[in-house]
């Protein structure tokens, strides 16, 4: 069995503001082979920039796009493809964009291998832990208090049991922040777990103040309150708040996920789409357990990243919680025939498989990026 192609779609909605809301496009990859058989997978980056990253010609040999670095490869040597992708692209990558990429090829190619074999990708990964995952609804903070707590009860009434609130206007004042995390409190009510999404909004002295402050309403955790590269930050607040800190959202490598443990942050959120695939991110999930720390996924993107954030969390033994975008996008809600409806609080691993995901061809037409 050989790689015949690899085919990097960008999607895109008519309108994309500057909200960092992540479901107003994405890139599709789909790998091809020499026995019919097809993987997709996703990748969350610029979307232009990692498909130039998987288009591109050769340069030399450690520059090259990802397409010719798999070209003619057995995808199911899934390891060495990994490793051929990262070593063809050392002179741009290592990291960032590249490894973004790299993500979503991986991603197809456990895809394949599931399809093959007739087996759910977590099977492949080791086998699961468990068949479920307790869903946290994750959006954005609302432009207002009161806002952010009408849609903190809707959520409730929904059947979550968590919810995370994040970005927006957070950080623009200290009477703001602790009025949006007050009223996201009193609309869960005291039996629905809150996590709190800084969004990269405060420096080292403010985080600590806050992390204290938001204390009192019994966050479950404080997530990426600090700069991606203020690993000193992280150390100093970890070692002094009350709340757990989470963090990873935008590391790709495990070089960056093991600072952060070292740092001593609570709960790592390696996204499935942006580390290398389920390759990376299950080694990143293990790294974490292995010193006793949650792993989460993050995932702002379609059904792909869904379906294959529920297959590398459920070969964790560390990871019973998924971050569930319920965003309103088109793509997001509509990408792949299958919705991962949430169930008295639980979303189903597919067990079909492969990813176990179907994309809705229409759908791929409409938002196609000529
Ligand atoms: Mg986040």
């Amino acid at each position: 069995m050989k790689i015949t192609d690899v085919e990097a779609i960008r999607l895109q909605l008519p309108t994309v503001d500057e909200r960092c809301d992540g479901t107003q496009d994405t890139l599709v990859v789909r790998v091809y082979t020499d026995e019919g058989v097809v993987g997709v997978g996703e990748v969350d980056s610029s979307p232009a920039v990692a498909k130039a990253i998987i288009d591109a010609p050769m340069s030399h040999g450690i520059a090259r796009g990802l397409r010719l670095c798999v070209l003619g490869e057995n995808p199911l040597d899934v390891a060495r493809c990994w490793d051929k992708m990262y070593q063809g692209s050392i002179f741009f990558g290592r990291g960032g964009a590249a490894q973004q990429a790299i993500s979503g090829v991986d991603m197809a190619l456990w895809d394949i291998a599931g399809k093959v074999t007739g087996q759910p990708v977590y099977r492949l990964l080791g086998g699961g832990f468990r068949s479920s995952l307790r869903a946290y609804a994750s959006i954005l903070f609302q432009d207002t208090p009161q806002q952010t707590h009408d849609l903190a009860r809707s959520l409730v009434e929904q059947g979550f049991s968590a919810a995370k609130f994040g970005w927006g206007p957070l950080g623009t004042s200290e009477a703001m922040d602790l009025a949006q995390v007050s009223m996201a409190r009193k609309g869960l009510g005291d039996h629905a777990d809150l996590m709190i999404d800084a969004g990269i909004c405060y420096d080292t002295v403010t985080a600590i103040k806050r992390a204290h402050q938001f204390a009192e309403y019994n966050p479950f955790w404080l997530e990426e309150p600090l700069h991606p590269d203020n690993i000193e930050g992280y150390a100093r607040l970890a070692s002094v708040s009350p709340v757990r800190i989470a963090a990873g959202e935008q590391d790709t490598t495990l070089a960056g996920f093991a600072a952060l443990l070292d740092a001593g942050v609570a709960v790592v959120q390696p996204d499935v789409a942006r580390v290398g695939g389920p390759t990376m991110a299950v080694q990143i999930g293990r790294m974490a357990a292995n010193r006793h720390r949650m792993c989460v996924n993050h995932s702002y993107k379609t059904g792909i990243s869904i379906a294959a954030s529920l297959h590398f969390l459920a070969a964790l033994p560390n990871s019973s919680l998924l971050e569930y975008c319920v965003e309103q996008g088109p793509l997001r809600q509509t990408l792949t025939r299958e919705t991962f409806p949430v169930v008295d609080g639980y979303v189903q691993v597919p067990q079909e498989p492969g990813l176990g995901v179907t994309l809705d061809e229409e759908v791929v037409a409409r938002y196609r990026v000529a």
